[in-house]
């Protein structure tokens, strides 16, 4: 039986950027927010470093400074106007969490505790500036946490572990979703107003990812199935420092407090390639300097791996060199205990995981996928855009790591991301409620879950010809290895050919569980059909683009190429094959310059 609900706004995903809307919405609507996991497992809860903010409380710091850091950080990809609110709106955000009741970390006059992170910088010096406010290394966690309690206390209505599946579209305008309940295998139409999309990234394309399970996709591909383009997929984020083999993140922040990049020479490599900030250039920059490392057969023990050092002697030793002073002028100098209390988390995980002790030996990385700077296209007001003219789709609203604003270009900076969540979340959620304030509800489709019927009955009724565990393998390592780091025109075409093989064979995909209850088994062959999906939009959009910027590095086209290539990449799927398009970047003041660190 399928059950029918109706709400002014449906909002789809519980994270950081779901719940921000859904705060703001339900302050002028009637509120769902559905999720396929309980809200407060969303991996905004994994976020450890920090949320951007020139709030300069230990040194001096501008709102104009970390514009221009987002914008020369995005290698001038991004839309500057969006970057510019984004950052102006910074400050009052935070203020607006702290007020919500999130435990900050503080320093010694109560202020908001603030570090250093990559790419972030004194525009005068270009040394690293304190700018990423924190709660230890849970910051995500405590986002999380108060934002929830906040949607509790607004009455917004919660139907967690409901994964939707199909988007309802009647005319052009956004009409509501379909999704199942995993507890009972029913199907429920959400009527809506307006519908907001918030359901994260899609790191799971890839083999090594810091990315929880969760992270599939299910936006992207659900949009593009609706004739929706998303923007330049072709940019995901490798974090330099993953546990090695496993991926799991360790938090820039761990450098940002003075840990190193070593190699297996001992050295400390970074200032070969980053003169200026060193360990702490964005992160483009510095897996990409690991991969030439490894490359050069300078891996530990000559495999690819490298170590993140954070003893307490090797902290002071480098902060020496560096001649790093404390923001109120004295030598840079940090103790075992100071460490464990700015990142206990980090240092729990690499007890857990790689068995060391940091404040005791190094740590063994790797580059792990990360991040989608790529998404659904809206504008600064969280509304879907949906062509090169930016055309607005009626209803339908998206934030957070699924949309593409785009604030992030190329590459993302550290702590930008929990930013663009609040900011932009909050933004989505003002302008769904406003929208739906002025709309009736439109009519639904005669039969709202036919297609929705049609993707599961297909798994359900295949004979199990191919299973789903050995094609995402494959997607995985094939991405990992051609459209990773580094990227030629070869590696790229065989990776588009391989998952355009793989799409094939998922049409053949059956399950083992054919029950109703919590039928895990059918949603996750479900997600990879999303994942496969989206790398292959990533894919076509990556050998199309043939310069290097950002994220995208390609060993054929090694430069930046500005005059062809200042453009973000549409890629709409259509009858199963990539279309692309491109549209002009908003250029305000900051006129494209070589990125020097
Ligand atoms: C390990 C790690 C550490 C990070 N650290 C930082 C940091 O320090 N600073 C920073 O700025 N950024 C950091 N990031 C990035 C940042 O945390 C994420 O980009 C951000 O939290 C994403 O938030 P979101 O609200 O978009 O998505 P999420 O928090 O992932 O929420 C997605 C929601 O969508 C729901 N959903 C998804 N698909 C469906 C579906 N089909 N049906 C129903 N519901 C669905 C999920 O249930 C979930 O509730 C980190 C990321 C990782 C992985």
């Amino acid at each position: 039986m399928t059950q029918h609900h109706q709400h002014e706004v449906v909002i789809v995903g519980a994270g950081g950027a779901g719940l921000m809307a859904a705060l703001y919405a339900s302050k002028g609507a009637d509120t769902a927010v559905i999720s396929k996991l309980y809200p407060t497992r969303s991996h905004t809860g994994a976020a450890q470093g920090g949320i951007g903010a020139a709030l300069g409380n230990l040194e001096d710091d501008h709102v104009d400074w970390h514009t221009f850091d987002t914008v020369k950080g995005s290698d001038y990809l991004g839309d500057q106007d969006a970057i510019a609110f984004m950052c102006e709106q910074a400050p009052q955000v935070v203020y607006e969490l702290e007020h919500m009741g999130l435990p900050f970390s503080r320093t010694k006059e109560g202020r908001i505790a603030q570090r250093r992170f990559g790419g972030h910088t004194n525009n005068d010096t270009h040394q690293p500036v304190t700018r990423a406010c924190y709660a230890a290394d849970r910051t995500g966690h405590m986002i999380l946490q108060t934002l929830y309690q906040q949607c509790i206390k607004n009455k917004v209505h919660f139907y967690d572990e409901f994964h939707v599946l199909d988007l309802l579209v009647n005319d052009g305008v956004a009409n509501g979703v379909v999704a199942v309940a995993l507890a009972t295998g029913e199907l429920h139409v959400f009527h809506a107003k307006s519908v907001v999309f918030a359901t994260g990234g899609h790191g799971r394309v890839w083999e090594v990812t810091s990315n929880a399970y969760a992270y599939t996709g299910d936006g992207v591909a659900i949009a593009l199935r609706k004739g929706i383009p998303a923007q330049d997929l072709e940019f995901f984020q490798f974090h330099p420092t993953g546990i090695r083999k496993m991926g799991i993140l360790i938090t820039e922040g761990v450098r940002g407090e003075g840990g190193v990049l070593i190699n297996n020479e001992g050295e400390r490599f970074m200032d070969r390639y980053a003169p200026t900030v060193k360990d702490l250039a964005s992160r483009d920059v510095v897996s990409r300097s690991m991969y030439l490392e490894m490359r050069d057969g300078k891996g530990i023990n000559g495999k690819r791996y490298l170590y993140l050092d954070m003893r307490p002697e090797t902290v002071n030793k480098y902060a020496e060199l560096d001649g790093r002073k404390t923001p109120d002028g004295k030598p840079y100098r940090v103790t075992a205990e100071q460490l464990l209390s700015k990142v206990p988390d980090i240092i729990d995980f690499a007890r857990t995981y790689l068995h060391v002790d940091p404040m005791a030996e190094p740590m063994a990385v790797q580059p792990t996928a990360h991040y989608a700077m790529g998404g659904i296209p809206t504008n600064a007001r969280g509304e879907v855009v949906i062509d090169a003219k930016n055309t607005v789709m009626p209803g339908f609203y998206a934030a957070g790591e699924v949309a593409c604003v785009s604030v992030h270009g190329a590459n993302r900076l550290g702590t930008n991301s929990l930013l663009d969540l609040v900011v932009f979340g909050k933004e989505a959620g003002l302008r769904a409620t406003e929208y739906a304030q002025g709309a009736d509800y439109k009519d639904l489709e005669a039969d709202p879950t036919a297609y929705t019927r049609e993707q599961v009955d297909r798994l359900l009724s295949n004979p199990r010809e191919e299973k789903a565990a050995l094609i995402a393998e494959e997607m995985k390592s094939e991405m990992f290895d051609n459209v990773g780091v580094y990227r030629t025109e070869t590696g790229m075409q065989a990776a588009e050919k391989k998952i355009e093989e793989l799409r094939a064979r998922y049409l053949k995909v059956g399950v083992d569980d054919h029950g109703k209850l919590f039928n895990t088994d059918l949603l996750n062959a479900w997600e990879l059909g999303c994942l496969l999906d989206v790398a292959q939009a990533t894919a076509a959009s990556a050998v199309a683009r043939k310069e290097s910027r950002g994220a995208h590095a390609r060993e054929d086209f090694p430069t930046r190429d500005d005059e062809t290539w200042m453009k973000h990449t549409l890629a709409w799927m259509r009858e199963g094959a990539i279309q692309l398009d491109y549209k002009a970047v908003t250029k305000t003041k900051y006129e494209p310059m070589e990125r020097v660190y």
